[in-house]
């Protein structure tokens, strides 16, 4: 039987020294961003060849030795941090291996950042459309394990919905060659939507083809005061139907997270002078130049008339259209800065529920807290809201932290009652691993523990996660 130290040895062997993270860069992998989770790991490893990855699994599928594999540590629910495992950092798998715009398709390793993907993907005149608020940190193994959302979810889908093939090194230690760049393919199981949002549980992802789309040819971004929620969901509809479908985000703030967001951020504030109690960020985009800031115009006018709307702007350009994203772009930092504690729910319900869930859920808040702050936002396109409530401002944040985990099951409560997720896009990890037992039937429960007892008998892909 050999020593730890014997098996730390030997996995360092298994990569060269650049794999090898040293001492003093430790703490930025075992610290989570917002330091909710820290992490402890006997040895952490960044691979530079998808064939080192599998040696080191090899070796620890041998030696049962517990494996986190981690990408841009951006994840919001603890799945990256190690506890006791041995850390695999993807960041060194960085090649981009083919892009093909006739096959509206690219290969890309799971160490390229979303950011340098969608940069591959415009120098050759085509689209990745997946957007999301991390995307200058996150990697593509990471979005990939994470089934990541975002802002463009409506028109694009989720990542699941992007991914063509995959390559990954199989809890065994195996590579699976799957790097297929076919949209059409029968021939049983589609065994990559297993990888795909297994927050590393299922194998590691070491390279992805990924779908492109055409550039688009003309954006346009407004921004709109709302009277109500459900004027929000009326306007999501008729801003459909005008534009036979061209809208790519509708995001939904409340005056409190801008009001959140414009105090943490002293440049940042709403360019409407009408208060109200709902704003809408909305883009569009067409193929073909010229006619698209008009139908939204249209577009904008009709809801205006049916009282849908108290105000609105269309950006005048591409500068003016950023700042009104930074407005969304900021939520979470300006989350994260408020010192007071918080329960954090992303929420997904069908659209048409969303009044409905953020009515019964400010009820529920307001019976378990007096001074609960609600701020409520999220990609409302696809139903999904991120619901926090904020600790009382300035206040002794002992009661409300005692009463938080029954605040999070109730307003969980709501959304089972609307037959809606606890987690529209963050995932699983660590933070929600006991609720999901609650949540999902026996069925659906043995059913994922069959698919994990089949790939990783012995448990060592990032154990204590996701189930
Ligand atoms: C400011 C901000 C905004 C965000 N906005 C959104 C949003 O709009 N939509 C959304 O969905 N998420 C969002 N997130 C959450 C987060 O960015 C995503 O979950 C992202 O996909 C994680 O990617 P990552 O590379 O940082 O992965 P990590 O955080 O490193 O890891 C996440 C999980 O994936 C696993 N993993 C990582 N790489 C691999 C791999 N190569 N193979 C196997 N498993 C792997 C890890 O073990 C872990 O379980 C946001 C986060 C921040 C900080």
């Amino acid at each position: 039987m050999q020593s730890a130290p014997d098996h730390i040895a030997a996995l360092s062997s298994l990569t060269d020294v650049k794999g090898l993270i040293r001492d003093d860069d430790k703490a930025s992998y075992l610290t989570e961003w917002r330091k909710r989770w820290l992490g402890e790991s006997p040895l952490l490893l960044a691979p530079g060849t998808t064939q080192e990855v599998a040696r080191i699994v090899s070796y620890c599928h041998q030696h049962d030795i517990g494996i986190t594999p981690q990408g841009g540590n951006t994840g919001l629910v603890g799945g990256q941090m190690p506890h006791g495992e041995i850390l695999i950092s993807l960041k060194r798998l960085r090649q981009i291996r083919e892009v093909s715009p006739l096959n509206n398709a690219m290969t890309v390793e799971a160490g390229v950042t979303l950011a340098e993907a969608q940069g591959v993907a415009k120098e050759a005149d085509r689209l990745f459309p997946l957007s999301i608020g991390a995307e200058g940190t996150c990697q593509i193994g990471g979005v990939i394990s994470t089934n990541a959302g975002g802002v463009n979810v409506i028109r694009y889908g989720n990542t699941r919905d992007l991914v063509l093939g995959l390559e990954a090194v199989m809890p065994n230690g195996e590579i699976w060659h799957g790097l297929k760049a076919l949209r059409k393919d029968n021939t049983g199981y589609d065994l990559k939507h297993l990888l795909i949002g297994a927050e590393g549980t299922l194998g590691i992802v070491t390279a992805a083809t990924l779908k492109l789309f055409p550039q688009p040819r003309e954006m346009a971004t407004a921004f709109a005061a709302l009277p109500t929620a459900q004027a929000a969901v009326d306007l999501m509809a008729l801003m459909q139907d005008r534009t036979g479908g061209l809208a790519t985000s509708f995001e939904l703030m409340s005056q409190q997270l801008i009001n959140l967001v414009s105090t943490q951020f002293a440049n940042l504030k709403s360019p409407l002078n009408s208060r109200a109690p709902w704003y809408a960020l909305m883009e569009f985009s067409a193929g073909t130049p010229g006619g698209l800031r008009g139908i939204i115009e249209d577009g904008l006018s009709a809801a205006f008339e049916r009282g849908l709307l108290l105000d609105a702007t269309i950006a005048e350009n591409e500068t003016q259209a950023e700042q009104l994203w930074q407005l969304r772009h900021n939520a979470a930092p300006a989350m994260a800065s408020d010192p007071a504690s918080a329960v954090k729910c992303d929420i997904s319900v069908p659209i048409h529920h969303i009044p409905t869930f953020l009515q019964r859920a400010d009820e529920v808040v307001k019976a378990h807290t007096e001074h609960g702050r609600i701020i409520a936002f999220g990609h409302m396109g696809d139903g999904n809201i991120h619901y926090d409530v904020l600790g009382p401002e300035g206040a002794d944040q002992s009661t409300f932290e005692a009463g938080r985990p029954a605040l999070q099951r109730a307003i969980h409560d709501v959304v089972a009652s609307l037959d809606g997720s606890i987690s529209a896009e963050h995932g699983i990890g660590v933070l929600k691993r006991d609720e999901l037992k609650m949540r999902k039937s026996p069925t659906e429960m043995a059913m994922m523990q069959a698919i994990k007892q089949a790939l990783d008998p012995k448990g060592i892909m990032n154990p204590g996660k996701l189930l």
